[in-house]
This record gives structure tokens, sequence and C-alpha cells, in this order.
């Protein structure tokens, strides 16, 4: 950089100039904060990024903040919009800052006696973890060292400060390695024998600053400028670049972060937590973050700066041993901790740092928290009248109530310990060892269940981390990255566990003899902190309580009914305790799966005339109907849609001559046979083939026998007194004149049953619609189908024309190149799937008013389409019963937002 001049060329600034949005021409881009004078607020992310807003807040407010200025988002867009150009006259502005914050502080950034310093820091809209980047202690130079070493009266203090500025500076700005770096410390230390930094005296530091210096120097080919003004602009540009970093767009992929918003950057005069043993920083949250519970929570490190506790390099201590270090400041700290709670009525998560015994705030934002506290936090805020009901509804995320229901270890299966760590995200994970972040991500990608180990993870591991079941590194705080990425994503992890020495060159961990090498199975309890050998079993866990009450909320305020995806009596049972309205879709064809059954069915598809297969169905349908029995025992009272057989038949037969062979001697049928059936059965489109009610116009007496067990079943019921609600539903109709074939033919059943059982049960017969031409002839279809419920994978399938089961190899290109935002098969493709369950939903209703209208696809579970199916005024949704719950919420949630935006139209 000694020859690389900062200042982009004239040129490159005109050409910016032109290219970049008018309308951020001439604007403001720099915002200032400190106690005396403050030009943003709280309300401003957009612009000021989540830190610069809320610092902006807390200084207007009387926090101790130290003052500084923040730059706009719309620097950075206009930055990548320009080639790296900044706005007109920015560059002033910023200078005309930077005096603000002189005259506030009565020093001078690059005064050779008692130099000013400054923090760089990103901050986007929302918080992104340790995503982008930071420089601290910014204007040191050789001759600034000396001033601070001066004023401060610490030499010792003022050369770390030194050397952490040029690590820094070396990897954030010249993008050298972090580890090149820091083996410069290293190195120091060996030669001292010493293992502990703060070992290292002035002398030590003093020599640490210039090998540095050197080092960057010999890999970068520049050296770090000794400018201030030129440190700080390359400062600036680095950080709006990390915008950009991979780890940062894989960071946005994952929580939907538009790449549009760009970063803020917070310039801030330091305060120093590494000014000895007086001095100390720390971040705290004002609750549990992993359990919610109401006490102030965090850790310190004694004569540090900021990001040694973040970083997960040194593990620090709990917050409540600052009572005994500093017992004033954590006084002071939980007070203020409590203020900003109230101010901002949600969970905070604050950075702090303590300079010779003077408390300061450094940052504060909504804090990350999992699943299970952000219930409970929300709950006990609206019980403490911070919040409304509704806006506790609105506090939790749908998607991650899922995990509150996952599994947890069987605890009647003895577990052997391995090790024991910090416990930063519950629930449990079992997967194999696996060392390599991006070794985790293709054996998951192959359907592998891993475990991801390292020492400590940093933002580059965030692919390696969204793929594995649960996280373990042995060293790091419950702040460390790897403790809020997880936690943020609702997986399992472990992390400080000290004892476990990870070798990633033997690939293997070790507690003294024991040993688990890569590939191996383990165990993790994210809750307890705790780390097992092999593969323990899980089973469910119970629900917690505030999470009962927040449902029982949003079903007082959802307007979308929600039923269950379910296909046996035990997944009926989970859908009903989880609130499902009844059964949306029970697919018959997964009755017929189990293995004691198959044999079965596949006789009905061997038979050689319809005799033989009447015969073989006749095996089928007690065990069928028993299975109705059950569900709609369970299902009392509540309407139970049961679709016949859907398939394509060859899904049921056997591929490999070996298996054939075996098939062939349980059944006493010549292989050849069975082969010969395979064949015919071979389609060149399955999936658009003889499938759905197709079946049923080929083999009546299939869905002859579906109708008979469903029909028999709810006489009987009925006739023990248990209130049923049949409702028979037909797959993938196409055309009217279909649909009233196979429904004469139920309704025929369904006279004789009830004749012979001396009974009748009110039973409704509907379709699903899943293909493009059954929405546009919907008017016509309803006149004989009571109900509709859209199979929205089919009809994601049919309308795109895009395999479900094979499209994600190439889709995912798509949604790399943006041409897609999401995954249609994942989220409903509002554009034209959404447009044809409109037209269909118009059209049926036409005919028929009254109809019923829902979905049943995956789609039921995925908030996103849950909220279009509320906007569309849909009568419910069908899911898996787990996401029962997922669904009430974002149901509810969906009912609330339209509410809102209702109530701001009218304004
Ligand atoms: C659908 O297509 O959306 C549906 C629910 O049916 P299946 O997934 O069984 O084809
Ligand atoms: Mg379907």
């Amino acid at each position: 950089m000694r020859k690389q001049k900062f200042r982009h060329s004239k040129k490159n600034q005109e050409r910016g100039e032109k290219s970049a949005e008018r309308r951020t021409q001439r604007a403001k881009h720099v915002y200032f904060f400190s106690a005396d004078h403050t030009e943003g607020n709280a309300a401003m992310k957009n612009l000021l990024g989540g830190k610069g807003a809320n610092l902006a807040e807390m200084a207007r407010l009387g926090f101790p903040v130290p003052p500084g200025f923040s730059i706009s988002t719309e620097a950075c867009t206009y930055f990548f919009a320009s080639g790296h150009a900044h706005p007109p006259d920015f560059e002033s502005e910023v200078t005309v800052h930077i005096n603000r914050v002189e005259r506030v502080l009565g020093k001078k950034f690059g005064d050779p006696k008692n130099p000013l310093l400054f923090s760089v820091r990103s901050g986007a809209r929302i918080s992104m973890p340790g995503m982008m980047d930071t420089v601290l202690n910014l204007g040191l130079t050789d001759i600034t060292v000396e001033g601070l070493s001066r004023a401060s009266g610490s030499e010792r203090f003022a050369y770390d400060s030194y050397r952490r500025f040029l690590q820094m500076f070396g990897n954030v700005v010249m993008g050298l390695e972090k580890d090149e770096l820091e083996g410069v410390l290293e190195a120091k230390k060996r030669e001292r024998g010493i293992t502990r930094d703060d070992e290292l005296d002035a002398a030590d530091l003093r020599d640490v600053a210039e090998r540095l210096k050197n080092r960057i120097e010999d890999l970068s080919g520049v050296s770090v400028p000794q400018d201030p003004l030129d440190q700080l602009w390359h400062a600036i540009d680095a950080v709006f670049k990390s915008w950009n970093t991979p780890r940062a767009i894989t960071y946005r992929k994952i929580h939907k972060i538009p790449d549009e918003w760009g970063t803020a950057v917070t310039v801030q005069s330091m305060v120093f937590g590494n000014f000895g043993d007086d001095s100390g920083t720390g971040v705290c949250f004002s609750r549990n973050p992993a359990t919610g519970e109401d006490t102030l929570y965090g850790e310190f490190l004694k004569n540090a700066q900021g990001e040694d506790v973040v970083a997960g390099i040194r593990t620090p201590k709990s917050i409540a041993e600052l009572t005994h270090v500093f017992p004033e400041c954590f006084v002071e700290l939980r007070d203020i901790a409590k203020k900003l709670e109230r101010h901002f009525r949600d969970l905070q998560d604050i950075e702090f740092t303590i300079e010779r015994g003077k408390l300061w705030i450094l940052q504060v934002r909504g804090g990350k928290r999992t699943p299970r506290a952000a219930v409970k936090i929300a709950v006990d805020l609206e019980k403490e009248r911070l919040i409304s009901k509704d806006e506790a509804l609105l506090r939790v995320d749908p998607q991650s109530v899922e995990i509150l229901f996952k599994p947890a270890f069987d605890p009647d299966v003895l577990r052997e310990r391995f090790s024991k760590g910090l416990p930063a995200s519950p629930g449990a994970a079992v997967g194999e060892v696996v060392f390599d972040p991006d070794e985790a991500r293709s054996l998951s990608d192959d359907g592998h269940r891993v475990i991801l180990v390292r020492t400590e993870t940093s933002p580059d591991d965030i692919g390696g981390i969204a793929a594995a079941e649960g996280i373990v590194t042995s060293r790091g705080g419950m702040t460390s990255h790897a403790a809020l990425v997880a936690r943020g994503m609702g997986k399992p992890c472990v992390v400080g566990c000290e004892e476990l020495m990870v070798s990633y060159r033997d690939e293997e961990l070790r507690v003294g003899e024991r040993v688990v090498k890569r590939g191996e199975w383990i165990s993790i309890d994210g809750a307890t902190g705790e780390v097992f050998f092999g593969k323990v079993p899980l089973v469910d866990s119970p629900v917690p309580e505030d999470l009962t009450l927040i449902l029982s909320w949003a079903d007082e305020r959802r307007t979308l009914g929600v039923m269950a995806n379910a296909d046996t009596p035990e997944q009926a049972r989970k859908a009903r305790e989880l609130g499902a309205e009844g059964i949306g879709l029970c697919r018959t064809e997964h009755m017929f799966f189990a293995e004691d059954r198959l044999p079965l069915f596949q006789q009905v598809i061997l038979a050689r005339d319809e005799k033989e297969r009447r015969a073989a169905l006749g095996g089928i349908k007690p065990l069928q109907k028993d299975d109705f029995i059950e569900i709609f025992r369970v299902m009392e009272s509540l309407p139970v849609i049961i679709r016949f057989l859907d398939p394509p038949l060859h899904e049921f037969l056997p591929r490999d001559a070996k298996e054939i062979g075996e098939l062939a001697r349980e059944l006493g049928i010549a292989p050849e046979e069975i082969q010969k059936k395979v064949e015919d059965l071979r389609e060149a489109n399955p999936m658009l083939g003889h499938r759905g009610s197709r079946l049923g116009l080929t083999y009546p007496e299939i869905y002859e026998m579906q109708a008979e067990a469903v029909l028999e079943a709810a006489a009987e019921l009925t006739r023990n007194g248990i209130s049923v609600i049949p409702k028979i539903m037909l797959p993938l109709i196409m055309s009217v004149g279909e649909f009233t074939l196979l429904e004469q033919r139920v309704r025929e059943v369904a006279r004789r049953v009830f004749r012979e059982q001396k009974t009748s049960v009110p039973y409704t017969i509907g379709t699903m619609i899943e293909v493009p031409r059954a929405c546009l002839r919907a008017g016509e279809i309803a006149k004989a189908a009571e109900f509709f419920s859209f199979g929205t994978n089919d009809l994601t399938q049919t309308t795109f024309g895009l395999s479900r089961d094979d499209s994600m190899r190439f889709l995912k290109d798509y949604l790399e190149k943006k041409i897609f935002g999401e995954d249609p098969f994942v989220s409903i493709d509002r554009y034209a799937v959404g447009e044809l369950i409109k037209i269909g939903r118009d059209r049926g209703k036409e005919t028929r008013p009254d109809l019923e209208v829902g979905i049943c696809g995956e789609h039921g579970g995925d908030p996103a389409s849950i909220e279009f199916c509320h906007e569309i005024g849909l009568d419910y949704v069908s899911c898996s019963p787990f996401r029962v719950p997922v669904a009430r919420l974002a149901a509810a949630q969906a009912a609330l937002r339209q509410e809102t935006s209702e109530k701001g139209e009218a304004e």
C-alpha cells in the first residue's frame, strides 16, 4: 500500500458518479453520535445499520457510549454500483465528522502526543454475527504508538494495541491469512517459553509489532500505511467490501437477506479493555439467550479487547464473576441491561468495555436466542406488560418452533460420556464426526448425518455448520461464533470443550487415552453440553408450557385452519396432540409400504386377472380397515380426508434380480413373471403416467376395496357412538368425467356398506387439484366434487414441468443465479402456481359457493406459503404433524400482518 495509493483516480470517481443512482448524489452519508449531539435513532436501521442506529439511540438516551459516526448503507450501495467509488462530497463529510469527534474528546486523530484512535466496524440492517469485518485501534502508527505509550503511561498497553491493529489491518484490509499473522505472536511466545499473551512484556510486544510489519510487507509486497487518514479510508472500503465476501454471501443466502441492502460502517472512538487488570471487555445478554431465564447472562475477559471474547480464542469468565472483579461496574451493567431491555422491549445483546474501572457500552442489538428462549421471553415480556399478546406472537419464528418438538435422547438408554463443554444451543444430535466444514457439506448432501467438530469455528465455516446435525468446539464461550450461529439456526451445539484435543491432521478427537476418529459416531446434548460416544437413540421431548400458551394465543388470532398429513394412527395421535384440526391428507399407499403389508399389495399388482386381484385385495382390506378405525378413533369428531391410491404401481415392485428372486420365492410365482410385470409397468415418465385416479379407472376393484375399508370403519364406529367425519379424496383428477365415474362407484359401495351395516354415515367426496387442467376446469369439477385440496407438490411439478424428484440437481443453479428466489417445491411460487390456485378456487366457488378449499402439499408447513394461503382466503393448510405448530403460529402471524397492513392502508 506504500506505492498502491489509496485515493482512487479521478476517472474512477467520475465513472462512479455517472453510473451510480442519481438519488444518492449530494445526499447525507455520515451521521454523528455523542452524548451532546446525535443525528440518528433506532428507527434508522436501514440507513445506519443495526449497530449505528442503536448506538445513536443509546447516545440520545444518555448511556455511556464513546462518540463516533456512522456511514450509511447508501454509501456502500453506491460503492458497489459505481465500481468502488465514493459518493460526491463523501470524503469531506467524513473529515468534518472526524473533527467533530476530536472536538468532543479534546484529542486529535494522528496526534503524536495523545492520539485519538477509532474502531471501524460493519453493521447491516440485521445483525450478521461475525460475518463482516472490524478493525480496532485504527490511527496507530510508529509515531502515534509512542504518544499513546506516553499518554497512557503504559508502553506495554500501547504496543499490545499496535500489534492488534497490525494483525487486524493485515487480515481485514490487506487480505492476509489470520493464522499467518497470529503465527508471529505465537513464535514470540515460543521463543520466550511462555503460553499466554499477557505474559509478553512491553519489549516483546514492541518486537512483535516490528516483526508483524515486516511479515505483512513480505507477504503482501506493501506496508501498512503510516498515515492515519489513509488507514481509515482503507478500512472503510474494506468493510464495504466485506459485504461481498463468500461467507457473508452464504450467510445472507441461508438467512434470506437481500444482497442489495449493503452494510453501514460505524467509526467510533476507541476505549480500551486491555489497559491492564483494571480493564476488561465482555458481552452480555439482558436474559439468558439459551433458556430465556431472566438473569443477566454473559462473559468477560480481563485485560482484553473486544474481539477476544467473540472470536472464542480465549475462554472467558462468566459475567457473575464480574461481581468480584468490578462490583460497581457489574451493578451499573445490570442496570443498563434492564433499561435497554425495557427501552427496546426485547432481549438485548450488549458489548461492553471497562477502561480503568469505567464502564462503556459499545454496542447493543436484539439478542439471538434459541427457539426455547424465544418462546419463554415472548411470554414473560407479555406477562411483564412490556409487549402485547400480538407482539409476543410475532416474536417467535414459526420455522424454529419445530425444533421444540424434535427428539431428545432416550432417557432409558445408558450413555457413555466422552466429554463435557458449555451448553450453547439445546437439542440432541447424533452424527458421524467430521472436522472439515466442506466435507460436512458434501457428506450431508450424500445423506450422512454429521457432527462438525472444530477447535473453534470461523465465519468461513458457515456452510459446514448449516449442513451438520450439531456442532462441537473445543474452545470458545457461550457467545463465541459457533454458539451464536448454531443458536440462530436452532442447531444443537456444545462449545468450550476444553479437555478435547482436536487434531485436524490425525483426524481424531482425544480426551486422554480415549479417542474418536473421523467417521465414528458421537451424540451431543446442546442443553447440557455433554458429548457421548456412539449413536444414542433419540425420543420425542415434552413441549414447553409457554409454547402451549403462545400457540393458544395463535389459535385465537388465526383464521386459517390447520390440518395434518398423517397416514398412521401414531402420526394422527401426534398431529392431534400438536393441535391439528383434523387430517387433511391420509396417503393410503403409505399403509401398503409397511414391511408386513408390502407382499400383500405386491400380490394385488401381480394378480393375473380381476378375480385374483380381488382375492389379493381381500387380504389387505382388514388391515386397511383397522388402520382407518384407529385413525378415526384418534380423530374423533374431526374430519379425516382419505386419499385413494396414488403412486405408479412400479414403485411397489423390486428392481434388481436378487430381490425379484426373493419375492418370487415368497409369493410362489416364477421370477420371470415378476420380471415381465416390472417391464410392463415401466414408463418413461411415471410421475406423469399411470398413477392417481388413472389407477382407479383401470383397476376399479382397488378403489372399491379402499372405499369399503373407509366406510365400513366409519359405520362400525358410528354404531359404537363414536363421531367420525370421513372424507374421500381422489388424486390427480384432470376432468369432471373422470371424477364423476369414480365418485359414482364410491357412492355405490357406500350404499351397499350402509345397507349391510344397517346405518349410514355422512361423508363427502372431493378431489385433489394437482394439474393445471384441473385448475382451469375447476368450475366443472366442482359440480361433482364436494371439496378441493390443492396438491401443491404435484401442481408445482406440473406447472413448472420439472420433476419434483430430480430437479434439485439443476434447480440449485436457478437459485444461485437468482432466476428464482426460492425453491418452488419448498415455498409456493405465487406467480404461476399461486395464480393457478386462485383460478381453481374462484372457478370452483363460482359453481359451489360453500366449496371447502385447502392445500396439502409440503408447502402447507412453510410459513411463507401459509401466509399466501391466508391472504387468498383458503380454508386450511395441511402439513406433517411436527409442522402443525409451525403452521398454527405462521397462520396467526399472517393474520396479524394482514391486519396491520390493512390498518396502514386505511390510514
Ligand atoms: C401433492 O402432490 O401435493 C400431494 C400432497 O400429493 P403427493 O405428495 O402424495 O403426490
Ligand atoms: Mg400429489
